[in-house]
C-alpha cells in the first residue's frame, strides 16, 4: 500500500495563503506523478472548492454533527457542501484535551460524518502522564478512544499522536512507534498513521517502521518548500 501523508494547518494561514499552497501541492503532484493519497486540512475560513489531482483531498479540520442550525460558532454539512468538502479529522488532541470534546461528543461527530460516507481521519493519543505509566496503561488509553467508533467503517484512516509530542519537537522512540503501531493494528484493519512532530528529518526513518501506513503532520507542513519534500520522502518509502 502507498503510503499516506496528511497535513493538519490548525490555526495557522489564510484564505490567501492557503488557496496558494493548495495550488502547489496540487501542480506539484501532477508534475511529478506522485499517487499518494494526500489530505491538507486548513482553517475553516479557508475552505473552497478546490479543483485537485483525484489523490488530494482537502478536509475539515472540524464540524458539528448536523446539516445546520443554531450552533453558534459552528459549521456543518450545509457549509462543507458548498465547497464539496467531504474529508474530516475527528478527535484530534487539540480538540480533546484543550477546548474539552468528549468521547461522546467525539462518537456523535464520528457517527453523523460516518452515516454520510466522509473518509475520515481518526485520531488517538495519550497524554505525558499517561506514557510514564508504561506500555499497558497507554494501550489502555488508547483503546478506551474508541468507545463508540466503528472500526469496521470502510472510509477511516487512524491516526496515532501521543499528545505530548504534538507540536513540542519530541518523538517517542522508534520501538515504541513499533510497539505501539503494532498492537493497534491487531485491533484494526485500518490504514494508521503516526503524528507528533513529524519534519524532513525523521520522516523517513519513521515511515520506514512496519505498520505505519503514513504520517499526520502540524507544524512542518505548513511550509511548502518542507511540505513537497515530505511528499517526495513519503513517495519513495
Ligand atoms: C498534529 O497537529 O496533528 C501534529 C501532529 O502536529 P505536529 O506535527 O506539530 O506535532
Amino acid at each position: 500500500m502507498k503510503k499516506i501523508i496528511a497535513s493538519n494547518f490548525k490555526t495557522n494561514h489564510t484564505r490567501k495563503s492557503t488557496k496558494e499552497f493548495i495550488v502547489n501541492v496540487n501542480s506539484f503532484l501532477n508534475k511529478n506523478n506522485i499517487d499518494n493519497e494526500v489530505i491538507i486540512f486548513p482553517t475553516a475560513t479557508a475552505l473552497d472548492e478546490f479543483v485537485t489531482v483525484s489523490n488530494l483531498s482537502v478536509g475539515a479540520q472540524n464540524a458539528y454533527y448536523v446539516k445546520n442550525g443554531s450552533f453558534t460558532g459552528e459549521i456543518g454539512t450545509e457549509q462543507l457542501d458548498e465547497f464539496g468538502i467531504k474529508t474530516i479529522l475527528i478527535g484530534h488532541s487539540e480538540r480533546r484535551h484543550n477546548i474539552g470534546e468528549s468521547q461522546k461528543d467525539i462518537t456523535l461527530k464520528y457517527n453523523y460524518y460516518k452515516s454520510l460516507g466522509y473518509k475520515i481521519v481518526y485520531c488517538v493519543g495519550e497524554p505525558l502522564e499517561v506514557k510514564e505509566q508504561g506500555i499497558s496503561q497507554t494501550l489502555e488509553y488508547v483503546f478506551n478512544q474508541f468507545d463508540g467508533i466503528d472500526l469496521e467503517y470502510d472510509n477511516v484512516i487512524i491516526a496515532y499522536e501521543p499528545v505530548w509530542a504534538i507540536g513540542t519537537g519530541l518523538t517517542p522512540s522508534i520501538e515504541d512507534i513499533e510497539t505501539i503501531h503494532k498492537k493497534l493494528k491487531k485491533k484494526l484493519q485500518k490504514p494508521l498513521l503516526y503524528g507528533g512532530s513529524v519534519k524532513p528529518t525523521n520522516l523517513a526513518e519513521i515511515l520506514a517502521i512496519p505498520n505505519v501506513d503514513g504520517t499526520l503532520i502540524g507544524t512542518s507542513s505548513w511550509n511548502e518548500e518542507d511540505f513537497k519534500s515530505m511528499i517526495t520522502t513519503t513517495n519513495k518509502a
